[in-house]
């Protein structure tokens, strides 16, 4: 007789922050149903996420973070990169390399597994590791492929790559998504998909045959605000599809003030102090600055936007994280005075800023934001609109859903991934009148602003219930762990029938 497998969920993140914030949330909200979950990830990750998981395993939950070494081919890598903030370069082909350099984690994630006394119930892979997607197969594991942008980005991409769009368009040409739910209108520049790009498409397609033979997918996201997005995705692909989040809206987390201080590695300022700072302004009168963990701005742009924020007269925290290495900024910063003139009506965080922390106050009324999707999705969970400013990926569809789909934006005029940007302008695509400008249409007493702002609280209201015993969010993960705890006994009862390959997995009987 072939008893229930214990359910142990392997978690493989992509090594970069937008990735491994939202999988080790995901983690601890299986954690919270029962079973027992492992997050697999390099020395330097878990060691910037070991307080978040010792935080849940005191509560309680069944959390575990396992190191494995980032050994092997580097790819013209300097040594001792494991993460994409380390990189210091932003070229494609930087990105490209350390993509290659994960895939060397395949045979320690291997290894481990087979020492296991009892295989997994489930491994869920970020969709940047389809490296893992061989591991699973020879194991015999079922295997969930997560996806760290948004439902609109993915069902875009499909929809442009199923109707050849890609193939007839020049790079800056307009088009509209065909077959797309809403109106959606784009270029290739801001519409590619993860390793669409001429010289990857290896990659590209490791990527699509991973998620064609994974068993499910999950999105951080929830059906109030991309249902039809999700569900239009689900159906072209032909595969079950579950919306757990927004991971930081669920109690376990919101309620959690270390865990929204540290999330994703400690912050490089005392949280306390930007809250006693937060206290001591009224309601909804700052705005919060951040272009997330790897977005940059040039030289050019950080100084017309600095003059843009110091001209707009609004108070703001600003999450500099190019203030630890950048002389020219720190110059900026500094020697020529931008600090000390904004002094009393600004906060600078040089490095990394609780930004969970600071979207939960009530004084913080608007977020200037890259539209990274955690980032994304934690303003939308927060209640806070915003000032909108894509730099690369799939950025630019967020940027759409906030603004045009939801209500809840304005936009910066920010039109171009960083990479595209013509050296001649030197990377400027907002002046610092834009910036004035949009600061004080975010953040002003119109009635379309007083508009944003009721949207943006009914959508907040709309992810706290979806995350609540009962709501959309809580019900697709109950669903996901029932469907492959199924699934894991059915390919059991195989195994069973097997004995020489039962064998040579280790059984997990
Ligand atoms: N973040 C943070 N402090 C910072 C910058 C970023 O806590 O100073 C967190 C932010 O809350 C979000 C994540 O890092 O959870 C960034 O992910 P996002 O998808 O917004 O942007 P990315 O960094 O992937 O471009």
């Amino acid at each position: 007789m072939v008893t229930l497998p214990e359910l142990h969920f392997v978690m493989v993140p992509h090594l970069a922050q937008g990735h491994i914030i939202p999988m080790v949330d995901v983690a601890r909200l299986i954690a919270a149903r029962g079973p027992r979950v492992t997050v697999v990830t390099t020395p330097v990750n878990a060691a910037r996420n070991r307080a978040t998981v010792d935080g849940a395993r005191r509560a309680g939950l069944p959390l575990d973070l396992v190191e494995l070494p980032l050994s092997g081919p580097q790819h013209g890598l300097p040594e001792g990169i494991e993460t994409v903030d380390q990189l210091t370069g932003h070229e494609l082909g930087m990105f490209l390399s350390f993509f290659h350099a994960t895939w060397n984690l395949a045979g320690p994630l291997e290894e481990y597994i087979r020492a296991l006394p009892r295989l997994p119930v489930c491994l869920v892979a970020d969709m940047c590791n389809p490296w893992t997607a061989a591991v699973c197969e020879r194991l015999g594991i079922p295997r969930l492929v997560m996806h760290c942008p948004s439902a609109y980005f993915q069902l875009a991409v499909n929809c442009l790559t199923a109707h050849g769009v890609y193939d007839r368009v020049d790079e800056m040409e307009p088009f509209e998504v065909p077959g797309f739910p809403v109106r959606a209108v784009g270029t290739k520049a801001t519409f590619r998909g993860f390793f669409q790009y001429p010289g990857v498409e290896k990659e590209y397609r490791d990527t699509i045959d991973a998620e064609t033979t994974a068993d499910g997918l999950l999105f951080n996201t929830f059906r109030g605000i991309e249902g039809t997005f999700l569900d239009a995705y689900a159906a072209a692909l032909g595969k079950k599809t579950w919306a757990v989040g927004p991971t930081c809206a669920s109690s376990t987390m919101a309620d959690d003030a270390d865990s929204k201080a540290g999330r994703g590695k400690p912050a490089d300022v005392d949280a306390g102090h930007i809250v006693s700072w937060l206290d001591a302004r009224p309601p909804a009168s700052v705005l919060y600055v951040s272009f997330g963990s790897i977005s940059q701005l040039t030289a050019k742009q950080f100084a017309k936007l600095a003059r843009g924020l110091e001209a707009s007269g609004q108070p703001f925290v600003w999450a500099i994280k190019e203030a630890k290495a950048d002389a020219a900024v720190r110059a900026l910063l500094d020697e020529e005075g931008f600090e000390a003139r904004v002094k009393d009506r600004a906060l600078l965080v040089r490095g990394w800023a609780p930004q969970v922390t600071i979207l939960s106050h009530p004084a913080v009324g608007g977020f200037l934001t890259h539209c990274g999707w955690n980032g994304t999705l934690e303003t939308l969970s927060l209640g806070v609109p915003t000032l909108t400013w894509p730099t690369i990926a799939d950025q630019f569809c967020s940027e759409q859903l906030l603004v045009d789909v939801l209500g809840v934006g304005v936009r910066s005029g920010a039109k171009l991934p960083t990479w595209y940007l013509p050296t001649e302008a030197e990377g400027v695509q907002v002046e610092s009148g834009d910036v004035e400008k949009a600061v004080a249409e975010l953040m002003g007493d119109t009635p379309e602003a007083a508009t944003r702002r009721s949207r943006a609280k009914e959508l907040a209201a709309k992810a706290r219930t979806a995350m609540e015993e009962g709501g959309s969010s809580y019900s697709d993960l109950t669903d996901m762990i029932r469907y492959v705890s199924e699934l894991s006994t059915k390919r059991s009862f195989v195994i069973d029938a097997m004995p020489f390959a039962a064998a040579e997995l280790g059984s997990n009987k």
